[in-house]
């Protein structure tokens, strides 16, 4: 008789660690995560959703601040280096976080 066990498989990929980091058109990143979640993250919208430094929902940005220079997959997050000089951190959990498909809001 198999027993059934539920604990995790190692070598199971983590969701929230990405698979491949990739320019989508021009103007935005896409994510395609271990489970095969594609995101799509506008330039200008990841600028917004800095999670070290949000800024303010409406603010303007100037071109510089919405246009990464460097963009770096790291251990701890994806680096990315605006061309205003300005470097985000963002964790891969709280980049998951803020994907905005349909499926991750629910919909709406
Ligand atoms: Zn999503």
């Amino acid at each position: 008789m198999a027993i059934k066990v539920s604990l995790p498989i190692l070598g199971q990929p983590n969701p929230d660690e990405p698979k491949d980091v990739h320019l989508v058109g021009r103007y935005a990143l896409g994510v395609t995560w271990a489970d095969n979640h594609a995101s799509i993250y506008p330039f200008e919208r990841l600028r917004l959703d800095d999670p070290a430094h949000p800024i303010e929902a409406g603010a303007a940005l100037t071109q510089a601040m919405g246009w990464p220079k460097d963009i770096k997959k790291q251990p701890d997050g994806l680096r990315v280096t605006w061309s205003d000089g300005h470097e985000s951190l963002y964790p891969f959990r709280a980049l998951r976080a803020l994907c905005r498909c349909a499926g991750c809001t629910g919909g709406h």
